[in-house]
């Protein structure tokens, strides 16, 4: 496990006021580690959860050589690129009902979408593709099929014995459909991440309290928490923590006695006169960063006993986008996730934007598809970094890199996509 110090340590150049957003994911790849701990769920209860070891089929999946659509199965030798081929037809073979019987030279079986392939036969024929003669044989014209069309072979999806899914990998629908496929009604999984959230700062309103002067009701906490629901994480949700020492010694401590991952709002910017940050020194291994980005920037990271902490700025929209940017990406690694950072799309900027150089700047945008079947990208209005109607309106952030400048109308830009996440 390493410290603050060992891992500042090992990065060329860091600089915890005026740190890059590429080092900050960096660095936490370093700071995080997988928890160890797995579980067994049935499938149905799989969805989103990440796979502990690599899932070796038991069985193949087709299990034999079957048709791919209703027509007549036959021997493809048959075929003849100037006449058209007659075929007898001698049996049906159904899904679930095998043909038993023997097809001989002109003969063809009647067959079904999944049914099994009759031995010898390796071809099948679109019913649509046919027509039926006076004496009751089916006729193939010239040039509709080659040998070997529309048979699915066994296995050719997923072969006994060969791995399924790697170790890592985390359950879509679609990875539950194909562990059902294989039979198999349970699956290992690392064990949900638990994540402790608390907002903090004493003109922070709950939700039921009157309105008061210079005060402002708690978002954040909706918005982390519906960020770490969607990344199927279990919440210890401590609610607003004002700023009192003992109350925020109280919090830190019960969620780092529960939680994988500690995550805050509000607190640590340089101004900042209250206690968070003084609370976070106190009790563990704890870096004060000034990210060159925006919005963001200040943010704090470390260790409260075994619990990771991601101490986050108090804007809303730097909320959402450091979460997004930096503790997503991180929280994934800790869920035993293989997976790799989505990728960064380009889409053609409709409008100019300011940029400075020397930060990484997240605007709100908008992605749709222009007429030419290209991707363009507007941004949503007001960018403050406490306006989070604009944030609502965006499927997506306009990545602006570090060492960009101002964009013109057409520039082509990388996009993240929110892809349900936000
Ligand atoms: P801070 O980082 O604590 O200086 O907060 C920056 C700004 O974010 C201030 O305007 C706060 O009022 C606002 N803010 C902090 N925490 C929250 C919260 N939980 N919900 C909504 N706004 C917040
Ligand atoms: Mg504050």
């Amino acid at each position: 496990m390493n410290s603050i110090a060992q891992i500042a340590a090992q990065l060329q150049g860091y600089d915890p006021q005026a740190l890059r957003a590429a080092d900050v994911n960096e660095f936490l790849s370093r700071l995080v580690e997988p928890v160890s701990q797995i579980e067994s769920v049935a499938i149905i209860d799989a969805l989103d959860r990440v796979l502990a070891a690599d899932l070796i089929s038991p069985i193949s999946v087709p299990p034999h050589d079957n048709s791919a659509m209703d027509g007549y199965a036959f021997d493809g030798d048959q075929l003849r690129a100037d006449a058209a081929l007659a075929l007898q037809v001698v049996g049906t073979a159904l899904a679930g009902k095998a043909w038993q019987g023997s097809v001989g030279a002109g003969q063809c079986v009647k067959i079904m979408t999944g049914a099994i392939m009759p031995a010898g036969l390796d071809t099948v024929v679109p019913q649509e593709f046919t027509q039926v003669q006076a004496d009751g044989r089916i006729v193939i014209p010239v040039g509709v099929l080659k040998a070997g069309d529309n048979r699915r072979f066994m296995g050719e999806d997923l072969m006994q014995g060969k791995s399924a899914l790697r170790s890592g990998e985390r359950l879509t629908p679609a990875a539950c459909g194909l562990v059902a496929s294989l039979g198999l009604g349970t699956v290992q999984v690392v064990r949900r991440l638990r994540v402790a959230y608390f907002s903090t700062g004493d003109e922070i309103l709950s939700l039921g309290q009157p309105p008061r002067e210079g005060a402002v009701y708690d978002s954040n906490r909706y918005t982390v928490l519906g960020m770490l629901g969607r990344m199927g994480c279990e919440v210890i949700d401590l609610g607003v923590v004002p700023d009192q020492p003992q109350l925020l010694e109280a919090a830190f401590r019960e969620a780092a006695s529960k939680a994988d991952a500690i995550i805050t709002s509000g607190g640590v910017s340089v101004g900042e006169a209250d206690y968070t940050k003084a609370m976070m020194k106190q009790l563990g291994d704890v870096a004060f960063w000034k990210i060159a980005m925006r919005p963001g920037r200040p943010m704090a990271v470390g260790r409260i006993g075994s619990s990771i902490l991601f101490g986050l700025p108090g804007n809303p929209v730097a909320v959402m986008v450091t979460f997004f940017a930096f503790v997503r990406p991180a929280l994934l690694r800790m869920m035993g996730s293989t997976a790799s950072a989505p990728p960064l799309l380009k889409a053609r900027s409709q409008e100019a934007i300011r940029k400075k150089a020397g930060r990484t700047e997240y605007q709100r945008g908008l992605v749709s598809t222009a007429a030419d079947g290209s991707l363009k990208v507007r941004t949503t209005g007001n960018q403050g970094s406490g306006v989070l109607s604009s944030m609502v309106q965006a499927n997506g952030l306009i990545v602006l890199h570090h060492e960009q400048g101002n964009i013109a109308v057409g520039d082509e830009v990388d996009v993240m996509m929110f892809d349900g996440v936000v």
